[in-house]
């Protein structure tokens, strides 16, 4: 259960605060400042923003999405179950 833990921290840390990507001389930005929606690499943050920001991200952000990016809670609330009870715990996630 430790694991999962750490993982969830991990998870709630911004992005850039992110220190999974190894440094590679060889991509742009040492390989820093990825898009794993489109697989690219970019030499800086600047760059990589303006990248989510275009067209042919936010459509493969779609593709990859699917057609139901629904959490758990979100299903349960639609089948009529209501808040469980650790809701606010959730939601403050
Ligand atoms: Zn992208």
């Amino acid at each position: 259960m430790e694991e999962v833990a750490l993982a969830l921290a991990w998870l709630k840390k911004p992005e850039n605060e992110r220190s999974a990507l190894p440094l590679d001389e060889d991509l742009p930005g040492m390989g820093q400042f990825y898009c794993l929606h489109c697989d690219r690499y970019f030499a800086n943050v600047a760059v990589r923003d303006e990248h989510f920001k275009t067209k042919r991200h936010k459509k493969r952000l779609k593709t990859m999405a699917g057609p139901a990016p629904h959490t758990q809670l979100d299903a349960d609330l639609a089948a009529g179950m209501g808040m469980p009870d650790n809701g606010p715990k959730l939601m403050s996630m």
